[in-house]
Order: C-alpha cells, then sequence, then structure tokens
C-alpha cells in the first residue's frame, strides 16, 4: 500500500465521508511514432525522450494528416497538447510558408503553451505570442515571420480581424486554427467566440486558405455538437483516452450537520482546512481549491492555525496578480516539495501549470465535473492520489453527496452555445461587414443566420458588392465577447481606475446596486455608486463577511412557443419570452449562517429583455390537494428554484446564467406556470437543454428533494441564493408531491 492509501485511512474517517471511490490505475495504449511524421518533429521527441505515442494522440494525428478537423476529448494530463500540436508541427516542419492560429481562453494559458513549444523546440518551427501585452514595435515582425501564433479571442475579435489587411500573409497560408479548452467556450461567451471564429474561417477563404480546425475539450456529453457549434464545421471527435493513470482515491465529503430541521450544515472551510492541515502536516503536497479568494484566505490561515509554525511555513496562498514568474517560483517549490500545502481560488485553475502533487482538494463544486476534473486532476499523476471533494450547502453539492454516481459515473453535462441569438450575431454580421462585404456566398462560412440578420443590422448597406459596413468606427470594438448586451455597466475599481468587468443591464441592476457586495476574480468589492447615466459602477475593495441579495419583482410574457410537446402528463413549451424586472431592495446577509443583517430599499428602474425560457403548467390532477393559497404558489415556487438549481448539471451553466418565475396564475396561460428562463438576452440554449432533457431533470429535481434531510426546506434544495423574493413562500412537500406526480406520468 502507497504512503497515500495508507494515510487515507488515517484521515478520511467519520460520518463526514460521504462516499469513497477506488478509481481503478490503467495501464497505457500506445502507438509507434507514426512513420510519416516530419524528422524535425520526431527529432525533437526523441529528444524529449518520447519513443512512441499514446493511441489517442497517434488517432488524432492521423485524422488531421487525413484533412478532417478533430476535437480531442480526453481527460486531464493525457497529452492533449501532443496530440493537437503533432500534425501542426508536422506541417509547420514541412511548408515554410505555413502558419497556424492558436487560440487559448487566458493568456497565461498561451504562455503555458508557448513555453512548451519552445521546450520542445521543433526546427524550423517559430512560435510567438501576440496579445495586449505585445509590445508594439514587435507586433509587425511577429506577423511577419513566426509560423504558429498563439493569441486570444479577444485579440482576434478586434485586433487581428478587423485588420486582416495586415495578416494577409497569415491568412493566406494558414494551415491550421488550433482551438484549446474549447468546453470554455460556451454560454454568452461560446456564442460569441463562436462568430469569431466564423469570421475568421471566412477571411481565410477570401485570402484562398481552408484551415483545418482542431479542438481540445475537457471530458463533456457533447463533444461533436460542441466542435458544430463553435467553428461551423464537423470534426472528428477524439475521445477513446489511452494515457495511463494511476490508482486514485476519490473521496466525497460532507461537513457534518448540526441542524437537521434546517439543514444548517457546519462550514466546509473550517473542514477543508482541517483536511488540507492533516494532509500537509503528513508531508502530502496537496492544492486545496475554493470559490473565492476570501474563502481560500480563510482556508489557509485555519490550515495555518493547526499545525506547527514550520510546517505551516510551508503553506502558501496562490493568488491572481501574481506575476508569471512569482507563480512559476510557487509552482516549482510545491512540485519539488519545499511547499507543501497551496490554496487558491478555483477561477485560476486553469492558469496552474503543476501536475504531480499527491492530493486536490475542491471546496464547494466548482459548477462544472469538467472543473471539477480538471482541478482533481493535480492529485497523484505518478503515483496514488487523493482528490476530494468538500460540498458546500449549495442544493447541487448535497445532491452529489447522497448521489455519488451522478456525479461519478454520469456524463450528462453538455457545454451549450448559440451563435445564432441575434443578440450576439448583430455585432458580428456588423464587423464581418466591416472586414469584407458579405453576400450570399458568405452563408457557407458565418452561416445561413448572418444573412438573414444583414437587413435587420444598422449601418449595413445593400451594395452590388453585398452588404457593407456604412458607419465610421470599427464595430468589433463595440462588441463586447462576455455580454449579450451591448448596453453594459462597466465596473471599475475606484481604488486604482482599473476596469474589472461587464454587468449587462439586464443583470446590472441586480448585482451593482449601491451597496452590492460584487464579486470578481474571487475577489470582494463594495459598489460604491451606479452611476446609470455614464452605466458605470464604481466599486472598491471590500472585506467582511457579509453578502447582498437583491430583492426584485419579475414578470413574464410569452412571445412565441416554438416547441410545445406532452411531457410527463402535462403541456411542456419552449420558446421566446420577455421578461420584465425591477429590484427593489436589497439584503445583507451574514457569510458565516446567512443570517439577514438588514433589508434596505432601492429605486431603480424597471428592464425588460428577450429571451427564451421553457414552460409548464402542471395538471390539476397533479395539483390535486395543491389548490389552496399560498400553497399552490409556494409550492411551484420550491419546484422552480430546485429545478434552477439541477439544471447546470445538464446544461453547462452557472445557476446564476438561468432564472426563474412562478405563479398560480399567469395572463397568458391562464392557469398556474412554471418558467425557467436563459438569464441572457436572446437566450444561448440553456433553456432549450432544459426542454429537451426535461424528464432526466424532473426525476433528478425530485431525487433531489426526496433525499434532503431538512423538515421543511433549506439552502440544500428549495432555497436559492437568488431569490427574488428572499426565498419567502417555498413549499418542499408540495413541490416534491408536484414533481413526482409528473415523474409518474412518465
Ligand atoms: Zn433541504
Ligand atoms: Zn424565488
Amino acid at each position: 500500500m502507497s504512503a497515500t492509501a495508507a494515510l487515507r485511512d488515517d484521515i478520511l474517517v467519520g460520518e463526514e465521508l460521504a462516499h469513497l471511490a477506488v478509481e481503478p490505475a490503467r495501464e497505457a495504449r500506445t502507438a509507434p511514432i507514426p512513420a510519416d511524421l516530419h524528422p524535425a518533429v520526431a527529432d525533437a521527441l526523441a529528444a524529449r525522450g518520447i519513443a512512441e505515442l499514446y493511441a489517442h494522440q497517434a488517432e488524432a494525428y492521423t485524422a488531421a494528416r487525413g484533412g478532417e478537423n478533430v476535437i480531442v476529448t480526453t481527460g486531464t494530463a493525457s497529452g492533449k497538447t501532443l496530440a493537437f500540436n503533432l500534425p501542426v508541427l508536422d506541417a509547420l516542419a514541412a511548408h515554410r510558408h505555413a502558419r497556424a492560429l492558436y487560440l487559448y481562453p487566458t493568456k497565461a494559458l498561451a504562455q503555458d503553451q508557448a513555453r512548451s513549444l519552445a521546450e520542445l523546440g521543433v526546427a524550423g518551427v517559430r512560435a510567438a505570442i501576440y496579445d495586449g501585452d505585445t509590445p508594439t514595435e514587435q507586433r509587425r515582425h511577429i506577423r511577419g515571420w513566426a509560423s504558429l501564433v498563439l493569441t486570444n479571442p479577444d485579440m482576434l475579435h478586434i485586433g487581428i480581424l478587423p485588420r486582416h489587411d495586415l495578416w494577409g500573409d497569415v491568412l493566406h497560408n494558414l494551415r491550421f486554427v488550433v482551438v484549446d479548452e474549447a468546453h470554455v467556450y460556451r454560454g454568452v461567451f461560446g456564442s460569441h467566440v463562436a462568430n469569431v471564429l466564423r469570421r475568421l474561417r471566412r477571411l481565410a477563404r477570401i485570402y484562398g486558405a481552408e484551415p483545418q480546425l482542431l479542438l481540445a475539450s475537457a471530458t463533456i456529453a457533447n463533444p461533436g455538437e460542441l466542435a458544430r457549434a463553435l467553428t461551423g464545421e464537423d470534426a472528428t471527435v477524439v475521445e477513446d483516452d489511452a494515457a495511463p493513470r494511476p490508482e486514485r482515491t476519490v473521496a466525497l465529503w460532507n461537513p457534518p450537520l448540526l441542524d437537521p430541521d434546517l439543514g444548517l450544515r457546519a462550514s466546509a472551510l473550517g473542514e477543508a482546512s482541517r483536511l488540507l492541515s492533516g494532509l500537509a502536516g503528513h508531508g502530502l503536497r496537496t492544492i486545496c481549491f475554493a470559490k473565492s479568494r476570501r474563502a481560500a484566505e480563510l482556508i489557509h490561515r485555519f490550515a495555518c492555525d493547526r499545525l506547527d509554525a514550520s510546517t505551516a511555513a510551508r503553506l502558501a496562498p496562490y493568488r491572481a496578480g501574481y506575476t508569471p514568474q512569482q507563480r512559476r517560483e510557487i509552482e516549482r517549490r510545491l512540485v519539488a516539495g519545499e511547499l507543501l500545502g497551496v490554496t487558491s481560488t478555483d477561477a485560476l485553475e486553469l492558469g496552474i501549470d503543476i501536475g504531480d502533487l499527491d492530493c486536490a482538494i475542491s471546496v464547494g463544486f466548482p459548477g462544472t465535473v469538467a472543473s471539477l476534473r480538471q482541478q482533481w486532476g493535480r492529485a497523484g499523476r505518478r503515483d496514488h492520489g487523493l482528490a476530494i471533494l468538500v460540498a458546500s450547502e449549495d442544493a447541487l453539492d448535497q445532491y452529489f453527496m447522497r448521489d455519488p454516481e451522478a456525479l461519478l459515473a454520469r456524463n450528462v453535462e453538455a457545454a451549450i452555445l448559440d451563435h445564432a441569438n441575434p443578440r450576439v450575431l448583430d455585432g458580428h454580421v456588423a464587423a464581418a461587414a466591416f472586414e469584407a462585404p458579405v453576400d450570399d456566398g458568405d452563408a457557407a462560412t458565418l452561416g445561413e443566420e448572418a444573412l438573414m440578420r444583414a437587413p435587420h443590422v444598422a449601418e449595413l448597406r445593400q451594395t452590388p458588392r453585398g452588404w457593407v459596413w456604412a458607419g465610421k468606427d470599427a464595430p468589433a470594438a463595440r462588441v463586447p465577447l462576455r455580454s449579450t448586451s451591448a448596453d453594459a455597466f462597466l465596473v471599475v475599481d475606484a481604488s486604482t481606475g482599473e476596469t474589472l468587468g461587464l454587468a449587462e443591464l439586464e443583470r446590472a441592476y441586480s448585482t451593482v446596486h449601491e451597496g452590492a457586495v460584487y464579486l470578481h476574480l474571487g475577489r470582494q468589492y463594495l459598489v460604491r455608486e451606479l452611476d446609470l447615466h455614464a452605466r458605470r459602477a464604481l466599486v472598491e475593495p471590500f472585506d467582511a463577511d457579509w453578502y447582498t441579495q437583491a430583492k426584485k419583482e419579475t414578470e413574464t410574457a410569452i412571445e412565441e412557443p416554438l416547441r410545445v410537446e406532452r411531457r410527463l402528463g402535462l403541456e411542456l413549451s419552449f420558446g421566446r419570452v420577455s421578461v420584465t424586472e425591477r429590484v427593489v431592495g436589497y439584503q445583507k446577509k451574514a457569510v458565516a449562517d446567512g443570517a439577514t443583517i438588514g433589508t434596505f430599499p432601492l429605486e431603480l428602474p424597471p428592464t425588460t429583455f428577450d429571451t427564451e425560457a421553457v414552460w409548464f403548467v402542471p395538471r390539476p390532477h397533479q395539483l390535486e390537494g395543491l389548490e389552496a393559497m399560498p400553497l399552490l404558489l409556494s409550492s411551484l415556487h420550491a419546484a422552480e428554484h430546485s429545478l434552477i438549481a439541477l439544471l447546470p448539471l445538464w446544461a453547462m451553466c452557472d445557476r446564476w446564467d438561468i432564472g426563474g418565475l412562478s405563479t398560480n396564475l399567469h395572463l397568458d396561460t391562464g392557469a398556474p406556470t412554471v418558467f425557467v428562463y436563459d438569464g441572457h438576452a436572446g437566450g444561448v440554449g440553456i433553456a432549450e437543454r432544459g426542454f429537451e432533457q426535461f424528464e432526466g431533470w424532473v426525476a433528478d429535481t425530485a431525487r433531489l428533494l426526496a433525499g434532503c434531510p431538512c423538515e421543511r426546506g433549506c439552502p440544500s434544495c428549495v432555497q436559492s441564493p437568488k431569490c427574488g423574493n428572499l426565498n419567502e413562500l417555498l413549499d418542499k412537500g408540495g413541490a416534491l408531491t408536484l414533481l413526482r406526480r409528473m415523474v409518474d406520468c412518465g
């Protein structure tokens, strides 16, 4: 038995251990280095001691060399990078003029990749990063010299495509476009990036190139669909992971239940610090991921308090804002064993370039199984590893604690996006027309929908050459890639003047109203001022143990049902709705126990946006015994909350990406109705996925409610941290009755 395995029996004991599983070791399946691989690449592999490939790497190489687009979706640390690098390097080594473009979601990841390409050192391949940090005087040189350009979607969108005249040589010779971490491109961001990639394909075609598309993604339910949605082209899916895997222990850890009636549990942070200090105290190198910087700091501090001074000195926090050098130094010390424990926010999970640790602790489900696997993948790459999820009180976390198979064995989570959402598409149609006149021939790259939208886009003019841009400035600069609304508030740190992000108009009033606590990269900020005219929120760094929850009134109107089906004994609809919200106040609540500290009124104008929703009208027999008010409303409301809590299990999204409304009498249906809608204007496909997966989604939700040990509803089942009614009028029993009756009709 290995040291880790022995310790596991020491530390992982007690009622907190909700589930313990051992994922068995797996032997590698290998394939020889392809005989047709360019000698320069083969030499570089040999120099690095790589004598054979994993079977999936060879499979990806063969498919790519045969001219296919490919998406590789094998596990963390399975050598995905080499899988797409091989065909690219092969082509670049063989053809002096050939070019490749690599897309990374963050600058840090592009740097990691540039470094590993440099280490591989293939003769004749010239790689360079081109992003916002690239000095102006170097840019021209890179465009002319580099055969492999690493960049990010934002740079491609506003820096490269609108100035394609400067990139003519690159576009003309573009052989490959690589999209790494493709699962990150989902939701609003993914819908935009899908259009940026279509614009890139179109310009390449104008310059005479048809680049192959190579994608790599974490394990998801729909890799082929994601590749198609993201690029507009079909891709061969390579998913049979042939990398070796050491044995790994997986533990689900649930903080003890302090008050069963209220569903109140001990703090996940305290439990995490106990595990971290226990593991580090035994000399095991451990990384701990928390959801906010504040949480990471508390875990670090509590863990130090539990250890003697010399061991405590070997723990460190890992923060956003470190320079690349500082980060590399921490990573080096951790791998070398000088450091034993590092706590980080999960915002940094992709940026951490380390493997080979003994243990990984995730504090709170990070939102997607792909993220969790990414975090866990740090543990035990060579030897037995230990991966732990410490549950928060959140409904999805508690669902996993009771039904571990839902987390460990099912693969239902799909990366969803919708490039054709007009709120996303229109800006890119304008940008494309700015780049070159858009005509019917462009439907092949931009998509039919782009041509259909062109007449509706202001500042486009129809000419004999096609649709052209008649405005003044470059339209791409007006299209933020992380919003479906050009009408967004800038969030500015008043202490530094730095812009932290954007809040879409639809959500600004509930997230950055005066007095709100705003979270950015795991850090807390207090909103000092919301300037409605300047569309700006001024915030400042802030350190306190309370958060805020907005109180709002919501109405929905059905604009157009698009799909109506008889499902689970009732009429289920998917379609377009308009949502009107008015934020009327907010509450301050204690982080420790959620207790209300105070309620404050706000006066803000209403906002209305169009989006997509799934909605249903329960049949009278499904509501039998629940008809009296307020029981009827409370039952529907509780059902709505718990459905929203579990939708991220089916569609990769955050519960903050989804909204809901339940009413005992809706004007459009004339009956009791529950709506779950896409929180982003226009919708990005989340509600439609809910419609398609309705049976499984409802069954999961009924199981969630049936399994929660609380008496009358708690944060782990029917209460929601974003309820506009501040969690009033919720009846867990009524919701369970309704959902069970629906499942029984299936
Ligand atoms: Zn509960
Ligand atoms: Zn609610």
